[in-house]
């Protein structure tokens, strides 16, 4: 069964590669680069892992999470945070996040962490 992956960045080009990369190792993607899209889209349909930007114009990672946190969904929340900025990645944590990875990301450590929180799901 494949795992459906929503990317929520506001870098349109990190969106692309981000999904084409995610694709050609099997995942369903679907992305988009705002945070009300965010929200709308994972409360119409249902996926298995967001990745989630911090850093985004006008609802930024950190209000999708706090919007998210009021709603019991099944996915998981992978937020992108820039390199060493430990402390916004605590406080994503506190709002739901179950894990996080450094921009600009290194491809095989995402999979790892999207496969790790996957499994976490299961338990
Ligand atoms: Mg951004």
């Amino acid at each position: 069964m494949e795992a459906t992956i929503l990317i929520v960045d506001d870098d349109v080009s990190l969106c692309h590669a981000l999904s084409e990369e995610l694709t050609e190792v099997g995942y369903i993607t679907h992305w988009v680069t705002n945070g009300d899209d965010a929200v709308d889209y994972v409360l119409g349909k249902s996926i298995d892992v967001m990745l989630l930007d911090l850093k985004m114009p006008n609802k930024d990672g950190f209000e999708v999470l706090k919007e998210l946190e009021k709603y019991k969904l099944g996915c998981k929340i992978i937020v992108l945070t820039a390199y060493a900025d430990v402390r916004s990645a605590v406080a994503a944590a506190k709002l739901g996040a179950t894990d996080f990875i450094n921009k600009p990301y290194d491809f095989d450590e995402l999979l790892i962490t999207i496969r790790k929180v996957m499994q976490s799901s299961s338990d």
